[in-house]
């Protein structure tokens, strides 16, 4: 009879939040560590999505979290060994509405008192700096120079290179069918390349969280809302940051080729897995993104997909351990912002399996015990 294999961790989720988690498990010296993924490396959301990276948040605890991420992005070169074309050229959120730019105020009097550095921009200014932009009907705008963009796939391929020359192992096209629980506990996994014994599982499966949790018994409350996002045929580079309105509904950058990444979110989409696209998304984008910004007229889209924002009921994500199920953590509910925040999550969510605690950013605000009873803060800045 063959021997089984054991790993202490094993993670359910090959996207940026298994792969981020797994380096600083290697990195702490948990190397026997194992990530599962179904398919292939960021064939999940992570692979799908616009690669921002943004820390002009609406609540405290996000903009800690996610200047912590710029931190470790900023360090990614050197702490992972890739260029992952990183490149902080600011986020531009505009506002078309007065009530929101009021709400932008107290943002940025946050966000400043947070050590951000935020600037307000009136209509005029923004014309001024941007002249490129149509700033008809724009209220206000606000700027933050270290925001910015990254590829996506390079960066998980960066973090599981990196756990590969640290000892710890990734199977890929291996599908988890089973978390296995003895007296409360997590003592192993089924998976389609055999049966793992381990102590520890991370759910860091994206969309499919809800359904992976139901393995254990456990109700993450997650949601997943496909969003749509196209890409055009490559210009000049002259575009250095993300621009973003939520009232505007749209975001859109330039990548290093010179190609126009852009996306805007539907109300009216159900809950459920869908991967098809829509002629409607295309148009609507389309005729919205020639108004505001001219230079696109005439410019081809080449290509146009969708992914899943895995939601959770007050739009942040949900970070912890379970209560139910010993060795049973999870790291799911991103909303549309789980690329950004995901090395400082990784960071903690490992300080917390090893030590019992975080030791750099506080995510204790990301339990899912928030949903019990309590008055929730929903995040407004997203799209
Ligand atoms: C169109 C779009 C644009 C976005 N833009 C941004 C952005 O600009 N900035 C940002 O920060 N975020 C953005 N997001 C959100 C971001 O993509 C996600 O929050 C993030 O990628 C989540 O990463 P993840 O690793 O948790 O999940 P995923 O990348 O989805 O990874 C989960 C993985 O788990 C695997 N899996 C599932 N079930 C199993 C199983 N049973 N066994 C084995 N493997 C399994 C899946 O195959 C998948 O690869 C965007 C999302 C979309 C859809």
């Amino acid at each position: 009879m063959s021997e089984v294999k054991k790993y202490d961790i094993c993670i359910i989720g090959g996207g940026i939040t298994g792969t981020a988690l797994g380096y600083f498990l290697c990195k702490l010296g948990k190397t026997s560590v194992a990530i599962f993924e179904k398919s292939y490396l960021s064939s999940g959301s992570t692979g799908r999505c616009a690669g921002g990276i943004r820390q002009q948040w609406s609540t405290r605890p996000n903009v800690r979290l996610a200047m912590r991420s710029v931190k470790l992005f900023e360090r990614f070169k050197e702490d992972v060994g890739m260029d992952i074309e990183y490149k902080q050229g600011g986020y531009l959120v505009l506002s078309y509405i007065e009530e929101e730019a009021e709400q932008f105020e107290k943002n940025v009097k946050m966000q400043r008192e947070e050590g951000l550095n935020v600037e307000i921009l009136t209509p005029k200014q923004v014309s001024e700096r941007y002249p490129y932009i149509n700033t008809e009907g724009l209220v206000m705008a606000t700027f933050c120079q270290t925001d910015g963009h990254a590829n996506p796939h390079k960066a998980v391929i960066g973090y599981a290179q990196a756990i590969r020359r640290m000892g710890g192992h990734i199977y890929t096209y291996t599908e988890v069918k089973n978390i296995d629980v003895a007296n409360g506990k997590v003592i192993g996994i089924d998976t389609t390349a055999g049966y793992f014994a381990c102590d520890i599982v991370v759910n860091a499966s994206g969309p499919w969280s809800n359904e992976v949790s139901k393995l254990v018994g456990v109700d993450l409350m997650t949601e997943s809302y496909r969003h749509q996002i196209l890409v055009t045929e490559p210009l000049e580079n002259f575009f250095p940051m993300m621009a973003i309105s939520f009232s505007g509904n749209f975001y859109m950058r330039q990548t290093l080729h010179g190609q126009f990444i852009m996306g805007q979110g539907d109300k009216d989409e159900k809950p459920g897995l869908n991967f098809n696209v829509t002629y409607k998304f295309e148009k609507e984008l389309a005729s919205k993104m020639v108004k505001i910004f001219p230079f696109l007229k005439n410019v081809r889209i080449i290509r146009h997909w969708s992914g899943m924002y895995n939601m959770s009921p007050d739009a942040q994500p949900i970070i912890g351990a379970s209560e139910k199920v010993k060795g049973y953590y999870y790291a799911v509910g991103y909303s549309g912002h789980g690329f950004m925040v995901a090395p400082a999550v990784g960071e903690a969510l490992a300080e917390l399996i090893v030590f019992g605690k975080t030791l750099h950013t506080d995510i204790s605000y990301l339990d899912i015990k928030r949903f019990e009873g309590q008055v929730l803060e929903r995040e407004k800045n997203v799209v």
